[in-house]
Parts: structure tokens; C-alpha cells; sequence
């Protein structure tokens, strides 16, 4: 107890004031949650964490906040109170920002993903596997033989499968014998196939939905005309002959060219249209979230060469690279290619989510069977 009220204390103290160029704040006493900056906010953040998933696990908080389900839940007024609670801060809105509160480290580098914030409404909504994943997979406390290590609960921090140092980052994407066993190839595919559904829905979509050129707008007496929707039609609504090649189970054949530029490159998913000459080549990647930079650039300059033979043989040629990190955080790039075909608005808000749904669900099959032998039939 003498640390309680040690920090308890401690924080009953606190004031802070921010300074911006010449201007400072006046100061604040903190109200609510911990201070980023602090030293102790991490393992305070890192216990209140731990509480909470070693409740889940004993079936204790999360039943609390599932709602209306459990006899015994009328039995006691306080857990009626701390329900009412919950319910009024998920009607608030109020964003519950995880990721603001990230840990000191890796999070505050992926300047380049599409933000994504855990709300209240998400964790309601969500399975508790999935939540405790997702949590314990962005806090690092799942427990990887290193952290295990750490932990002072296992002997060696040994990767079951190679025996190299057992993090989450290489269980989840860096251990060669997992890659040799075609686990990544696995949850790439994964990620793939979603991905290549919406393009699919998308060069339908176009297909159908291409604006008449000779549209009318009719207007009544008095009224002035509305500026037109702002619709950027993207490219697949450029040709009504596209052709969407996908290379999934490493099929060969799929997405080589009707003539071919000389090249052993395969892009993973390829658009073509003949009529107009156009091609799209996109390449995914699915990396761990600290490199999803590198392998953009990466991408793009292995694919340089076949994009420049495509446009000597007269084709338009462009190529995209996508990533997705495994944690499910996209990168930018991927949003942007979905612009870029013409994948807009609610239907590209969709495409991106269950794309990095599959991205999240893939790695917690490959975290849940890192020390099994893999099969195909997995
Ligand atoms: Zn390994």
C-alpha cells in the first residue's frame, strides 16, 4: 500500500504547463490518466494493462461490459454502476486513443499509416480475443519467448522454430524458417485476395457506373445550379475492358502480360486494359509496421525496370506499391491506390478496413501457431 499512496502523492502534486515558441500555458493540475513524458506513465499504463487483460482472461471485466448478458449481473448495484458508467462514456464519443497513448517507441515512427483510433464503440463491438491481441500485440506484452525471457519465466528467449531471439517483430515477420515454410507467403495471400475482391467490385462498379457524357442538370426557376459533385472517377472508369490478373497461390501464369516485356517479375495483382493501353502492376507487402517505408521504396524501385519496358512497348504503365502492416495498420499508399483506381468514399473506407482486418486476423493465426507445425490446410 505504500506505493499506492506513494503514487498517489506523487500525482496529487502534478501540475504541468506547455511552452510553444514564446508562448506558455498557464498551469494544470491533471484531472484524469497519466502523463506521456513521464517516467513512471509507462509502467502505470503497463499495470493498468495488465490488470485488465488478466481480467479478461478470468472471464472478469470484459463480462462487465458486455451488455445485458450474465444471471448474476443484477446481483450486486456497484457493477450496475460501473456499467452505467461505461455506456455513458461510449455515448460520449469520447475516443478512447490507445494509439495516442502509445509507449514510448515504435507507434510514434509510423507517421506514414492511415490513423486509426481504438474507440469505446470498437471495443465494444469487438470479440475479447481480438481486442487482447490487438492491445497486447501494440503494448509488446504478448508473451513471446523474449518477453517470456524477461520475464524470468521461461529459461532461453529462443524462437520455437529457428532459435534466434523470440520477439513479437520476429515471430510475427523476421524468423526465416517461418518464412521458408511459406507462413508469411500465407498471410500476404491473405491480405491479397481481400484486396483484389474490392478491386474486382471496383472495375464492376466502373463498368456500370460510368457518368453519361451528356448529362442534364435541370434546374428550377430561381434556383441556382448545385456544383456538381466532386467525383474523381480514378482510372478504371477511363476503359471498359479491364482485366484484373491475380497472382494468388504462386498460379504462374496469372498476371504475366499479353506481351510479355521481358521480365521474371510478377506482380501480385495486375489491371489491364487493352483498348487503352493501360496497366496498373500493384505490389504488396506485408511488413512489420516499422518498415513500411522501406519497403515501399524497395518495391518500387524493383519494379522500375518492368514499368519502363511496358512503356516502350507502348503501354501506360504504372506501378504500385501497397503495404499492410502485419499489426493492421496500412500504410498511406494503400488509400492511395484505391483513390487512384476510382475507389472512393464509403466504399474505400470498407476496403481499407477489411483489408487490415485480414492483415490483423492472418498475424494472430501465425502468433497462435508459432510453435506448431505448419500445414497447408491451415
Ligand atoms: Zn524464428
Amino acid at each position: 500500500m505504500r506505493i499506492r499512496d506513494l503514487i498517489a502523492d506523487y500525482y496529487s502534486n502534478f501540475r504541468m504547463r506547455v511552452s510553444s515558441g514564446a508562448v506558455t500555458s498557464g498551469w494544470h493540475k491533471i484531472e484524469i490518466g497519466i502523463i506521456t513524458g513521464c517516467t513512471i506513465s509507462v509502467i502505470l499504463f503497463s499495470l493498468a494493462m495488465n490488470i485488465l487483460t488478466n481480467q479478461e482472461s478470468g472471464g472478469g471485466i470484459l463480462d462487465l461490459l458486455q451488455p445485458g448478458e450474465g444471471g448474476a449481473s443484477n446481483s450486486c448495484i456497484q457493477e450496475g454502476e460501473v456499467q452505467e458508467e461505461v455506456r455513458a462514456a461510449v455515448e460520449e464519443e469520447r475516443s478512447c486513443r490507445m494509439v495516442a497513448m502509445r509507449q514510448q517507441g515504435a507507434w510514434t515512427r509510423w507517421e506514414n499509416t492511415i490513423e486509426r483510433k481504438v474507440t469505446w464503440a470498437e471495443l465494444w463491438k469487438a470479440e475479447p480475443h481480438q481486442i487482447k491481441f490487438l492491445i497486447q500485440a501494440v503494448y509488446d506484452v504478448l508473451p513471446s519467448p523474449s518477453n517470456l525471457h524477461t520475464w524470468a519465466k521461461v529459461e532461453t528467449p529462443a524462437c520455437p522454430l529457428c532459435c534466434k531471439h523470440g520477439t513479437l517483430e520476429h515471430i510475427l515477420s523476421c524468423c526465416t524458417k517461418a518464412l521458408g515454410e511459406g507462413r508469411y507467403q500465407w498471410r500476404h495471400d491473405q491480405v491479397l485476395k481481400v484486396i483484389a475482391e474490392a478491386m474486382s467490385a471496383g472495375v464492376e462498379w466502373a463498368k456500370w457506373s460510368r457518368p453519361s457524357k451528356h448529362a442534364i442538370a435541370f434546374i428550377r426557376g430561381g434556383e441556382h445550379p448545385k456544383p456538381s459533385a466532386k467525383t474523381s472517377a480514378g482510372i478504371l472508369a477511363s476503359a471498359r475492358d479491364w482485366q484484373l490478373l491475380v497472382d494468388l497461390e504462386r498460379q504462374g501464369q496469372a498476371t504475366e502480360f499479353p506481351q510479355p516485356p521481358t521480365s521474371t517479375l510478377r506482380p501480385d495483382i495486375v489491371l489491364l486494359s487493352e483498348s487503352t493501353k493501360q496497366a496498373v502492376l500493384l505490389e504488396l507487402t506485408v511488413p512489420w509496421e516499422d518498415c513500411l517505408e522501406e519497403a515501399f521504396e524497395r518495391k518500387l524501385a524493383k519494379y522500375e525496370g518492368l514499368v519502363s519496358s511496358c512503356q516502350q512497348a507502348g503501354w501506360r504503365a504504372r506501378c504500385l506499391p501497397i503495404e499492410v502492416g502485419c499489426g493492421g495498420f496500412a500504410a498511406r499508399s494503400l488509400s492511395r491506390a484505391f483513390s487512384f483506381l476510382g475507389i472512393e468514399g464509403a466504399r474505400r473506407i470498407r476496403a481499407i478496413l477489411s483489408t487490415t482486418e485480414a492483415a490483423e486476423r492472418a498475424s494472430r493465426w501465425l502468433w497462435l501457431k508459432r510453435g506448431e507445425p505448419w500445414g497447408q490446410s491451415s
